[in-house]
């Protein structure tokens, strides 16, 4: 059994093919930021594996908002596509096949808690801190997908309504505003730091010990240990799985991410055992989480 699995984010789209083991047999990505019709570029690569490679299903993980109902799509950082009807589409391109569509945050959840950091949790909370900042929950071992499946698409949750900041998405003091890479390097530049253009660059600066770039990582891992610290108090649950760029840059990040995240859970008086992973599938949770997704419902 081979699945087509497609992650759209806001840099990239992956398309790849799995086996029923979730190996990936071949992948390749198209930047989803540059193309001025991104479908014209997408349709024909699809219809090469419809064609070449007998497909079985097709899981689709995509950035939000996303509407299931609909199966359509508007990822905030992909302007160009708004109530993108992809399913229908893609359902053009394999007629009777099953297509499954999910957030990307959830594709990731779901994909740590069968194969990766969360192996064996009940219920968690998945994490993706990059060029945005992405969640999805698995609960009782399930994707939760909410009614729209934008469950935990807690990037968009302001932490600062007082902020006067605004989101690209409209809203005042989203968390995404203060903890995604490109606010980290942005506060950073604002503060005079003139070391480079993007995380990496920001993360090797602070190593060298920067006072500046140390600041803003500071700020913004203050700003994701208090998102995550909401979600928690909601839903009451107590593994987290964070994975994506930012994460990647190690101790530069986790150290002073995971001392805000002990103070900020300290107060809910219930989060007393939290544990907070890595994640271990990297740039590919996206699209493993698609094919498990696309598995489940097909049965
Ligand atoms: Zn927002």
């Amino acid at each position: 059994v081979k699945t087509l699995a497609l992650d759209i984010g806001a840099t990239k789209i992956a398309i790849a093919i799995l086996d029923e083991d979730q190996n990936i047999q071949e992948r390749l990505q198209l930047p989803s930021n540059m193309l001025s019709s991104i479908w014209q570029e997408l349709e024909p690569l699809l219809k090469r594996f419809d064609v070449d490679r007998d497909v079985d299903r097709i899981g689709i993980a995509s950035a939000g908002p996303i509407d299931l109902s609909r199966g359509s799509i508007s990822p905030v950082n992909i302007p160009q596509w708004r109530d993108f009807p992809i399913v229908d589409l893609v359902k053009d391109i394999f007629p009777r096949k099953p297509v499954g569509l999910l957030g990307d945050g959830t594709a990731v959840a779901l994909a740590e808690n069968k194969l990766g950091a969360g192996i064996g949790v009940a219920n968690m909370l998945g994490v993706v801190v990059s060029t945005g900042i992405g969640g999805g929950l698995v609960l009782n071992g399930k994707a939760f997908h909410g009614e729209t499946g934008n469950a935990a698409l807690f990037g968009h949750h302001s932490i600062g309504f007082n902020s006067g900041i605004a989101c690209d998405c409209g809203r005042i003091g989203c968390l995404e505003t203060f903890a995604r890479g490109p606010k980290m390097v942005e506060y950073a530049i604002n503060h005079g730091w003139s070391g480079g253009t993007d995380f990496i660059a920001l993360a090797q600066s602070a190593r060298d010990g920067n006072s500046t770039a140390l600041d803003a990582i500071d700020k913004g891992s203050l700003a994701l240990a208090v998102g995550i610290t909401n979600v928690l108090n909601i839903v009451d649950i107590h593994t987290v799985v964070i994975g994506g760029g930012v994460s990647f840059a190690g101790p530069i990040y986790w150290d002073p991410f995971l001392k805000h995240f002990e103070e900020e859970r300290s107060h809910a008086g219930f989060l007393n055992e939290v544990n907070v992973y890595p994640a271990k599938l990297k740039a590919d949770a996206g699209l493993i989480g698609a094919s498990l997704f696309v598995r489940e419902l097909a049965g």
